[in-house]
């Protein structure tokens, strides 16, 4: 990835012209169009003869020179502009030269048309049955100019007056800020004078703000109130805002956020300062949620918590409402200084709304389910960086600011933040980011600055840490080699990493472990490799210790393999590690031995010592369920990422594998699955009650249902028929799909028939047709999509029937399926170029994949590339040209 140009570099970002002191806008919602005026009050930060504005594809009426408040005479001069669409600039003469210092208006009178397919600026949502259009607003990254003229850049934080004018059947009209009680008393719009169909409101955003956050929307909804208190006193009012008849649907939600507002307010420092915080629902968006400062608008599928909401989608409806609120403090107030600073508002909030979720679930299945967010093989960091497309935390440039929101900058920056407070501890991590956040309290900052506090606090020097992490693209492998002297009594730790570049610094929690599994007193430490190699020698060990157990937790980003160890300390490790982490990985280890033995040789024999100690782990009755879940679960994906494009031999391998634990331990798989009650509700008086049991259970059960038998048809039918969760339900439905159960068709239609109305029970319908593995699956995907109901315009349906099968490597590795992908993403680029793009992830490991697939993949690149053309749909066009440059 050399020659790669971009739109956007660092230097673009030069200072303001301008500093943005105050926008008085009026909104008005039309029937078809949007028309906006705003008064912009600057103050110039250098001579101006001219002034460039951010607007993208508006319709520019006028622009006008306005007097300055306090003027006498209140005159408006219309002014020269020149608006160079391609360039998205509106260029403004100024009536004269503008002195350094001067504050001065200017007024704009421009038009948007709103979209149904671009989730950015002001576009269409789902509408309500009789309600007239719901439109909702996105204004990261650069979505305000898509409304009107603006500075639209991080660094221009100002406050804002936002009067909207729309017809008076909305229920609803948002903006930021609290309501002008002098325009309108009772907080509610008011009918607008002489025009009774029309209704007006005025917010006061007090507190300078940047465009990003910005929010409108005039919209039909239901609305569920509640507020917490905080300990000293100080009350919040929280709102709901909810598609019609689905209030009860957020009760759970609410309980959520309450917690979430409170948790912050005790850990975090961090007390909200607004009279209102408001959630509101909205259908259609590429994004999980977004933080609008006071108006979090979250995705309608994980807002709501209902019987069709999944497990997965239970804890993301944690994560989604504590990491918006906690936006507040990090982005809103604090805000990056620029795009290429993003990654530091999303990283620190995401590490916030991980220690959340491992306080409120257990954090063994918490650290569990982050590393296989970093495994992800789709869209994790891990395999976009072996793809070697992308994986600089800081970019170099960007070519649409939409790049910047990826795995890199959720997940791997996350670590960069977990790693941190691993190397200056957590104390220190605490002083360190109460000093950022004082310091740049209410202002921006970028990278740098906020490294220095931690450095300022600590005295740790953060320069290779940060090298090494935020300006390169590339993880560490890091290997081990472990020995004992009984002589001297020393045990001696060898470690080495590779990395082209030179070496990162980076933490390793680990212990000596005795033969009962417990840490040997004083080993257990976070040891800090900044050298390519070093070692680690502990003095005075009076007995051989059983193992190490290293790199607990996964304690840095990149891979680990310890040389020394043999299967039977593995084994040991899986047996005995008191780091849950650890004994799954030492576990996975072993099974991905038996893996790539099989990929290498399906007719390979598996181990008889796997198989037994898969036996003992099956019958451990003191393991957590969900650490027994994960330990248990053969997936294709193999640990040793040389083998991560082998996809037609994984998939073969796992069957195998399955088959074999299906054959040796049917019955106490059998056993052990009817034990677990995850049907009755009484032991349930929250949705998370059972999550981890829910979790061991399925998995149990597709170990029970791979040999596709009549006894195993009688196993699904049953489950369906028993289960009272949507995740048990789902799981059912998946393994029938997958079987030769007669009754198979017949019962989808009627899962199609029961839930197609409801926005997330459709979502999970469409993933498990997409899921299927039998021949018919792809002229099932193709019928879905032929029926009324499909709306490819829905992100939530076309992400779950798309996506779906991006990662279902049994069908989509086919020909048939290789041409399904390429004819998908060119249909869909048009319609929703984020899933398009996520889409096409799937061919990012296009040059190493084995022959035949690589030509053919190649072809479909090709395709793809000369269909989508670069100037007609530059991201995705650039994305296919990179994986054909390998
Ligand atoms: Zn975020």
């Amino acid at each position: 990835m050399t020659e790669r140009k971009y739109k956007y570099l660092r230097e673009d970002f030069g200072e303001l012209p301008v500093r943005l002191d105050h926008m008085t806008m009026y909104i008005n919602f039309m029937d078809k169009h949007v028309a906006a005026s705003n008064c912009l009050e600057m103050t110039a930060l250098h001579d101006l003869d001219e002034l460039s504005l951010d607007a993208k594809e508006l319709e520019v009426c006028s622009v006008e020179w306005c007097s300055c408040p306090g003027d006498r005479s209140r005159e408006y001069l219309p002014l020269q502009f020149e608006y160079l669409r391609e360039k998205d600039r509106l260029v403004v003469n100024m009536p004269r030269k503008v002195r350094t210092g001067e504050r001065f208006m200017i007024r704009t009178s421009t038009v948007c048309v709103p979209s149904d397919r671009i989730f950015e600026g002001i576009y269409k949502d789902t509408t309500p049955p009789g309600a007239p259009q719901q439109y909702i607003s996105q204004c990261q990254q650069w979505g305000f100019q898509r409304i009107m003229p603006v500075l639209d850049d991080c660094r221009a934080k100002c406050t804002m007056t936002t009067t909207i004018e729309a017809d008076v059947r909305y229920t609803h009209l948002i903006s930021n800020g609290n309501v002008s009680r002098k325009s309108n008393p009772d907080g509610r719009p008011v009918p607008k004078p002489g025009d009774p169909s029309r209704q007006i409101i005025t917010y006061e955003n007090s507190l300078p703000m940047a465009p990003y956050l910005f929010l409108v929307c005039a919209g039909t909804w239901e609305s569920l109130a509640d507020n917490i208190v905080y300990p000293s006193g100080v009350s919040v009012k929280l709102e709901y805002l909810v598609p019609p008849g689905m209030t009860e649907h957020v009760r759970i939600p609410m309980e959520i956020l309450k917690n979430s507002i409170l948790w912050i307010g005790r850990t975090q420092d961090y007390e909200y300062t607004g009279e209102t915080y408001r959630t509101i629902c909205m259908n259609k968006s590429n994004f999980g949620g977004m933080e609008n400062v006071g108006n979090t608008t979250i995705v309608t599928d994980a807002a709501l918590i209902t019987e069709h909401t999944l497990d997965f989608g239970l804890l993301y409806a944690h994560a989604v409402i504590v990491h918006e609120f906690e936006h507040n403090q990090c982005g809103s107030e604090t805000t990056m200084e620029t795009p290429f600073d993003v990654w530091l508002n999303e990283a620190y909030t995401v590490d916030v709304e991980r220690q959340f979720m491992a306080d409120v679930f257990n954090p063994d299945f918490i650290r569990l389910n982050q590393v296989e967010s970093i495994r992800n093989p789709l869209l994790g960091p891990l395999a976009i960086e072996d793809a070697g497309y992308a994986g600089r935390i800081v970019r170099e440039g960007f070519n649409d600011p939409d790049e910047l929101i990826d795995g890199v900058t959720y997940v791997k920056a996350a670590e960069v933040i977990r790693m941190l407070r691993l190397i200056i501890g957590n104390g220190k991590f605490i002083e360190g980011k109460r000093l950022y956040f004082s310091r740049y309290h209410n202002g921006n900052a970028d990278t740098e600055q906020f490294f220095s506090c931690f450095e300022e606090v600590s005295g740790i020097s953060l320069k290779q840490f940060r090298e090494g992490w935020l300006y390169r693209a590339g993880y560490p492998r890091v290997t081990a080699e472990t020995a004992y002297d009984s002589a001297s009594k020393r045990y001696i730790v060898r470690f080495k990493q590779v990395q082209e570049a030179g070496p990162f610094h980076l933490p390793i929690q680990l212990a000596l472990a005795d033969a009962r599994g417990a840490d040997i007193t004083g080993t257990a430490v976070t040891y800090q490799l900044r050298e390519a190699s070093d070692e680690l020698v502990f003095e005075g060990i009076e007995e051989q210790p059983a193992f190490a157990s290293l790199n607990r937790d996964y304690s840095f980003y990149g891979t680990f393999t310890d040389r020394s160890t043999t299967k039977e300390r593995l084994a040991g490790q899986a047996r005995l590690d008191s780091n849950a982490y650890n004994r799954v990985d030492a576990f996975r280890r072993l099974t991905d031995a038996e893996r790539i033995k099989l990929m290498e040789d399906p007719d390979a024999v598996i181990d008889d010592d796997w198989l037994a100690l898969y036996g003992e782990m099956l019958t451990d009755i003191q393991m957590p369920p969900s650490i027994k879940a994960f330990i248990l679960r053969i997936e294709e994906q193999p640990m040793d990422r040389a083998y991560l494009t082998w996809y037609k031999e994984q998939v073969v391998a796992r069957e195998l594998l399955m088959k074999e634990v299906n054959r040796a331990y049917r019955d106490t798989l059998i056993a052990l699955f009817s034990d677990i009650d995850t049907y009755s509700k009484e032991k349930r008086i929250s949705p998370k009650d059972g999550i981890e049991e829910r979790m061991l259970k399925n998995v149990l059960f597709d170990l029970i249902v791979i040999d596709d038998s009549r006894d195993s048809h009688v196993v699904i039918l049953d489950h369906y028929r028993r289960a009272t969760t949507a995740t048990d339900r789902c799981a059912a439905l998946s393994a029938l799909n997958r079987s030769s159960e007669p009754s198979r068709r017949g019962i989808l239609e009627e899962t199609y028939n029961k839930w197609h109305t409801h926005l997330s029970g459709y979502a999970n319908y469409l993933r498990i047709i997409a899921g299927g593995t039998r021949e018919d699956v792809f002229d099932m995907i193709g019928s879905e999509r032929q029926r009324p109901t499909f709306d490819i315009t829905q992100p939530t349906w076309a992400r779950a029937l798309f996506l779906t099968m991006a990662v279902n490597n049994k069908m989509v590795w086919t020909d048939r399926g290789i041409g399904w992908l390429t004819d998908t993403i060119l249909e869909l680029a048009p319609v929703n170029i984020t899933t398009a793009g996520r889409l096409l992830n799937t061919f990012q490991h296009a040059a190493r994949l084995r022959p035949p697939l690589r030509e053919k993949v190649i072809v479909s690149l090709n395709r793809i590339a000369s269909g989508l053309t670069e100037s007609e749909h530059p991201v995705i066009h650039n994305q296919a040209a990179a994986y054909l440059k390998g």
